[in-house]
């Protein structure tokens, strides 16, 4: 910490998971023998880059670009690209850290990466997005490749940021390659990678409560977030006879208590790229928080009383007293859509009360697991079904969640899926850098 104080994100991820592999350590000697700690902290690459790019007004604008390529012990590179102004190095390297352990558990052969961009999106022309995606390109290009670091979207990179950057790739390389995921389905995409990661989120959910005897069915759910993640969380809960009772943006909150109108907010966040307060036009009896009057420990959002709690928007958005909250209101499932959204102190809170608590790396490993199957496809020049990716989906999810639980009850910490999530991926990424040597 002493030698980068800054960042503050990516030593919150390293602690969460070292805690967790104190067992595995003392168990196993050859994890420490072999200095594996040492080497999976740090990324084998970082690229750090200039973005400048042209504005409609005509004047020059420059943005810090970033690709943190981790480790790439399980397979190429693969992690997603994030524009927000809050990126910064500490945040590329946690999100990258955290992207090791989650794509080790889905099985598949992908390493960890992360990358992004201090680019805000908001409220930028198309043709602004358009140059900004070809300059961002016009360095990255030389870093990834179908076989060697994948990149996909994140906050801020939807379909349309892909295909720019694709555009731009295949300009300079003159390669038409899988080297991006979340592609168009007209040229390259696979059916349900956008649905992945919120689908894959609940369908965790209802494992951990079939684990307990129960099921989604009835259950009254909090979300955050009304992007990518949060939208097809919600589809997902209401085909699994759920009701999404809430969701937020980066201005506020909206409560609605007799159920998000979803194909509204389709309409107000995938189509026109509004505020949230729009909703209240059509629904005048739901409620909208705006950040400004949020709670000054905590988010609006987990103060209503509810079954469950999804966290889809963003890390750190759950704070211990968000967390107590929901407990004491009776929320008895927390799954996390989001990177990291709860902070360690809320993590053990919900670990102390025994509810079931899906941590971000297993729970929304969908994604990156659609995102591997999208390569799958690419490479053997075949498209599959929707019905034939989401089954894949549903088993992949159902892995991850055998892989967790049973881990955690090999150390005795039985429903622990924190510890039995990041004991699981770190086996298999340490036991393949040992016997890939010292490289
Ligand atoms: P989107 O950009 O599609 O949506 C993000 C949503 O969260 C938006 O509604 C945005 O508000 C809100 N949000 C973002 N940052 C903040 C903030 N600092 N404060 C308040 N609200 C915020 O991103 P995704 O849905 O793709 O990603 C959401 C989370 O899920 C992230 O943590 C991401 O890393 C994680 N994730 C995404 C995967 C994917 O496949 N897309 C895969 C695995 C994890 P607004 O609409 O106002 O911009």
């Amino acid at each position: 910490k002493r030698s980068s104080p800054a960042q503050t994100e990516f030593y919150q991820a390293v602690e969460e998971i070292l805690n967790s592999l104190e067992p595995l350590l003392e168990k196993n000697q050859r994890y420490q023998q072999q200095a594996i700690i040492q080497r999976i902290v740090e990324p084998e690459r970082q690229i750090m880059f200039r973005v400048p790019w042209v504005d409609d007004q005509g004047n020059i604008q420059v943005n810090k670009g970033y690709r943190v390529e981790f480790n790439s012990a399980l397979g190429p590179y693969k992690g997603g690209l994030r524009f927000h102004p809050s990126v910064n190095a500490g945040i590329m390297k946690f999100l990258g850290f955290e992207q090791i352990f989650k794509n080790a558990l889905t099985e598949l052969p992908i390493g960890g990466a992360k990358g992004g961009a201090n680019f805000n999106p908001k409220g930028r022309s198309d043709a602004e997005i358009m140059r900004f995606c070809q300059s961002f390109m016009n360095e990255l290009y030389r870093h990834i490749g179908a076989r060697c670091d994948v990149p996909a979207g994140d906050i801020g990179v939807g379909a349309r940021e892909i295909g720019y950057m694709f555009g731009q790739y295949k300009r300079l390389t003159g390669q038409y390659e899988g080297v991006l995921t979340g592609k168009s389905l007209l040229w390259g995409g696979s059916l349900a990678r956008k649905e992945a990661t919120g689908y894959g989120a609940v369908y965790f959910a209802n494992y951990m409560l079939e684990e307990r005897g129960d099921n989604l069915q009835g259950k009254r759910c909090l979300v955050s977030g009304a992007g990518n993640v949060a939208i097809y969380a919600m589809e997902k809960l209401y085909q699994l006879g759920a009701t999404p009772i809430s969701c937020s943006d980066s201005s506020g909150t909206l409560y609605h208590e007799s159920g998000i109108d979803l194909k509204l907010i389709k309409r107000l966040k995938e189509g026109r790229r509004c505020d949230l307060v729009e909703y209240l036009n059509t629904y005048p009896e739901a409620v909208h928080t705006p950040v400004a009057d949020y709670p000054s420990d905590g988010h609006t959002v987990w103060r209503y009383q509810a079954d469950a709690a999804f966290p889809c928007a963003t890390q750190n958005e759950l704070t211990l007293k968000d967390a107590e909250t929901l407990l004491e209101n009776g929320c008895h499932l927390v799954t996390e859509g989001a990177n990291m959204p709860s902070t360690n102190d809320a993590v053990n809170a919900f670990l102390n009360a025994g509810i079931a608590y899906g941590p971000s790396k297993a729970a929304n490993a969908g994604g990156v697991a659609t995102s591997q199957l999208e390569m799958a496809q690419n490479a053997s020049m075949q498209t599959w079904t929707f019905e034939q990716v989401d089954q894949r989906l549903k088993q992949i999810m159902k892995n991850i969640f055998i892989a967790a639980n049973e881990t955690a009850r090999e150390f005795d910490c039985e429903g622990n899926l924190v510890l039995g999530a990041n004991i699981a991926g770190f086996r298999r990424v340490a036991d393949a850098m040992i016997e890939q040597g010292v490289v």
